[in-house]
């Protein structure tokens, strides 16, 4: 079974489930958020990753420039820690394995996300697919 544990020395994250998309992102929302050219995402099934002291995450909008959408950045209030990216409408929750505490182990991203001719470097030659978007077969769970 898998076993995903990430978070800070206050909060920790958990999954049993295995991700239900692994990408490597290159939009400009995580680019900006995370400072990376290219971003490890993992989503969760919502009710899959487990946060075990919520009252210690401070909140704020995922995407600056769109306050109103529905991931929120949470971080550790206590040490700043990146924890997870959090779904106001409970579809998913997000982890960015290499900065939000998780094991080396993590499962390796499947795809590319977003790249596109725009993006000013080489398109990914690693093997994997590359999307203009996220994998087309991929959706969006139901609110848990
Ligand atoms: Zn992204
Ligand atoms: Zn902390």
């Amino acid at each position: 079974m898998a076993e995903h544990n990430g978070g800070c020395a206050h909060i920790h994250t958990h999954s049993s489930a295995e991700p239900i998309d692994n990408h490597m992102c290159h939009c400009n929302v995580c680019k900006a958020v995370t400072g990376q050219q290219i971003t490890h995402v993992a989503f969760f099934n919502y009710s899959d990753l487990e946060v075990d002291h919520p009252e210690l995450l401070k909140r704020q909008p995922f995407n600056k420039d769109n306050p109103d959408g529905a991931l929120e950045l949470c971080t550790c209030s206590v040490c700043g820690t990146p924890i997870l990216l959090d779904d106001k409408q409970h579809r998913i929750r997000v982890a960015v394995p290499n900065l939000m505490g998780y094991e080396a182990s993590f499962p390796k991203a499947t795809y590319h996300a977003f790249w596109d001719t725009t993006k000013g470097y080489a398109k990914p030659s690693d093997g994997r697919p590359v999307f203009e978007a996220f994998r087309p077969e991929f959706s969006m769970p139901q609110p848990a």
